[in-house]
């Protein structure tokens, strides 16, 4: 490899580098909750999110709402569904970029700090 293409190299990738402000720059949390919540509901489409049993037993925490239907005497495949959806971190999360919502494990909470 020719000395030269690794100036040229380093020459465009240093182009391609980010200014230290452009770099600092961070989504809004309003932004990331929006995506996520697009993602979660494009990945219930192809099938059944994992359950919260599973969720779990794999050492993953979850959100209070999510705590109350996983000890509901309902079935394995009610406890497969995106169930913050409906909690109203959710709403609040998709709309302030600092919204007033603190219980641990919920993704929407976890926002705010990112
Ligand atoms: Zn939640």
């Amino acid at each position: 490899m020719p000395a030269d293409f690794d100036f040229e190299f380093g020459s465009l990738f240093s182009q391609l580098r980010a200014t230290p402000e452009e770099a600092s720059a961070r989504a809004p949390s309003s932004l990331k909750a929006r995506l996520y919540s697009a993602l979660v509901r494009s990945q219930q489409e192809s099938g059944p999110l994992a359950s919260l049993d599973a969720t779990v037993a794999s050492d993953h925490g979850i959100c209070i709402f999510e705590k109350l239907v996983q000890i509901a005497p309902v079935g394995e495949k009610a406890k497969s569904r995106f169930f913050c959806q409906v909690c109203h971190a959710r709403v609040l999360a998709e709309k302030f970029d600092s919204p007033p919502i603190f219980w641990p494990h919920c993704p929407y909470v976890e926002f705010k700090g990112s």
